[in-house]
């Protein structure tokens, strides 16, 4: 499994599973590093972001 928020590969001990919970009512499970990560840097440019 990998960290939703740093891209991380995560064993077992050391992913904290969040269930989303969707509207729809299928659930989703991401995966977290259990404690503080940081988010991976994305190569998005800023242009891709609007407002
Ligand atoms: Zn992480």
């Amino acid at each position: 499994m990998i960290c939703a928020r740093c891209d991380r590969h995560l064993k077992d001990d050391e992913a904290e599973p969040i269930n989303m919970a969707a509207a729809t009512g299928a659930g989703t499970t991401i995966y977290l590093c259990k404690g503080y990560c940081k988010s991976a840097p994305r190569q998005t440019t800023p242009h891709s972001i609007r407002h």
